[in-house]
């Protein structure tokens, strides 16, 4: 899959390569082309001007008065080299030749236009054999091009070339570059994949005069690039669409975690780990927290915070309830059937306490399973939003029935204090986030205080969850001399055997003077 991924970059890089390359060569051709053509178009303008002006002049043929007005014409043009008068095909006089005592012979007119212009291209000059000139004529009147009419387009920059020549494409005015089979290929219009290769192409046409115009530009194909380019290129189109690839089957997997969540459930990967639960005074194994926890398609474990959330959002949360309940009472039954005072504590979501069902669901189990109701304590986090008066229905159908009830997390919700009194909870667990600050900071280590005389106040238990070091511990103890501590000081949620071979770590001996 990254094999293709990578080779299709490759190609959309190079293909983007030539596009880009190809763009840019196109507007500097388009330039090339328009300004060429607006030079021969300004140049057969001066010579078409020059041609009526003349033969509309009063002098006669070669005069005197009929030389100084060529001369002054001549003089206006800065594309003519000269102005002369032809008669039969000879040439009579110039403007800067003045008359010839022999007229001198012309070559035949290369082209004769339907306006009754004559045309030469790149012929001999009669009046220098070494100069070869454009020429235009039209009745007793001719005109020479300048060679520096076009200059600047004599020598184009490296690939460009040019042709300027009738719409007929018949006569060539004149020819910039290397134009050789310029116009046949400009005919061809070639494929695709011939483009790749072959020479960008424009023409225009003037709409005032016979003047078309056709350039090319050679090396602005892909292909025509030097190696490291095409790599660059390639490497970069295979990079970025790996990485595109890796991210959206990423999102993909991200998206289908619901997915992954109802499939683990039903395929038997969840699973249940214990974590201890002691008396901080004495380190006492009192009892142990049933966490949930949830390995994805691949094997790798989901965070229960997410996978939790999740099941609540989509309907699920009651079965994990279920098999978390099932599972953790058959895995310590025999030690919820002894004659220590062991609990187990098993996090319920809101749909199961306001589920008249789920009582009858316990009921049958800690029969079936022949275990006391009262080793079995729920934890609902305070967190859960619902109506109070919905809630203590259901919380007082189980306390009446003999389980424990604890309110989770506390600190992190939005009790209301008032209608927590209300409600026959068993005891409350702060949450870590206060534990942890305890010595960090002033604020949430009063709060740990608090919480601790609330749980004084309405006489029930205290769970501190969270404790990580013996300073918490004590801490804790000296706030509360009966809490629960929970925490990595005294446990990582583990497997259950571990739970069975469990040992509390010594206390931290007392400080003693020598
Ligand atoms: P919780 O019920 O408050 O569980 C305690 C969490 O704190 C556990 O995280 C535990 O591993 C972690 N913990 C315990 N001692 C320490 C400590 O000393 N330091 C630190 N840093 N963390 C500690 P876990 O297992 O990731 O569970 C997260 C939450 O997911 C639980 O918070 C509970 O709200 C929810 N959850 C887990 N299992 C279930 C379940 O079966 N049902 C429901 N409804 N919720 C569950
Ligand atoms: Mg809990
Ligand atoms: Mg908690």
């Amino acid at each position: 899959m990254i094999f293709l991924l990578a080779l299709a970059g490759a190609g959309t890089g190079l293909l983007i390569g030539h596009w880009s390359s190809t763009e840019f060569a196109s507007s500097r051709l388009r330039d090339y082309s328009d300004r060429l053509l607006e030079r021969a178009t300004e140049v057969a303008q001066a010579s078409v001007n020059t041609i009526a002006n003349l033969s509309k002049s009063p002098n006669s043929v070669c005069s005197d008065d009929d030389l100084q007005e060529m001369r002054f014409r001549l003089f206006q043009r800065e594309y003519l080299s000269d102005i002369g008068r032809m008669e039969n095909g000879f040439l009579v006089c110039t403007a800067a030749w003045g008359r010839f005592s022999q007229p001198l012979k012309l070559p035949p007119p290369q082209r004769f236009q339907p306006s009754g212009v004559l045309l030469w291209a790149n012929v001999q000059s009669v009046t220098d054999h070494r100069l070869n000139v454009d020429m235009a004529g039209r009745g007793n009147v001719i005109v020479f091009t300048s060679p520096r009419a076009f200059r600047g387009y004599q020598t184009p920059a490296p690939g460009f070339s040019g042709l300027i020549l009738t719409h007929d494409g018949k006569h060539v005015f004149r020819s910039f570059g290397n134009t050789e089979g310029l116009a046949a290929e400009f005919a061809r219009s070639p494929n695709w994949y011939q483009k790749l290769s072959s020479p960008l192409m424009t023409s225009n046409c003037s709409d005032k005069r016979d003047i078309c115009v056709i350039a090319s530009l050679s090396g602005a194909s892909i292909l025509e690039q030097p190696i490291w380019i095409l790599g660059a290129l390639s490497s970069l189109g295979a990079a970025l669409f790996c990485s595109a690839g890796l991210a959206f089957f990423g999102w993909n997997t991200t998206s289908s975690l619901p997915q992954q969540i109802r499939s683990a459930i039903q395929n038997g990967r969840l699973s249940a780990v214990y974590q201890p639960l002691v008396r901080i005074s004495d380190r006492s194994l009192i009892g142990v927290e049933a966490l949930a926890r949830l390995k994805d398609d691949n094997g790798s474990p989901i965070s229960p915070d997410v996978f939790i959330d999740i099941a609540e959002q989509i309907g699920l949360i009651t079965t994990i309830t279920r098999i978390m309940a099932r599972t953790s009472m058959e895995d310590l039954r025999s030690k919820l059937q002894g004659q220590d005072e062991f609990y187990l504590s098993i996090n319920v979501a809101v749909a199961d306490v306001v589920d008249p069902t789920f009582a009858t669901f316990l009921d049958e189990l800690t029969r079936d399973l022949d275990i006391p109701r009262n080793r079995i304590a729920l934890e609902l986090t305070e967190r859960s939003t619902t109506d109070y008066e919905q809630l203590r229905g259901g919380v007082e159908a189980l306390r009446e029935r003999g389980y424990g009830f604890f309110v989770d997390d506390f600190g992190t919700g939005y009790s209301n204090l008032s209608h927590l009194a209300k409600l026959p909870i068993s005891g409350i667990k702060i949450d870590r986030m206060f534990t942890q600050a305890i010595g960090k900071e002033a604020v949430s280590s009063a709060i740990v205080e608090k919480i601790c005389g609330i749980a004084e106040a309405l006489r029930v238990n205290l769970v501190v969850e969270g404790i990580e070091t013996p300073d918490q511990a004590s801490h804790v103890l000296k706030l509360n001399p009966q809490a629960i501590g929970q925490g990595w000081l005294f446990g990582k949620p583990t497997g259950v055997e571990a739970i069975f071979a469990y040992s509390p770590p010594a206390p931290a001996p007392a400080f003693t003077f020598p």
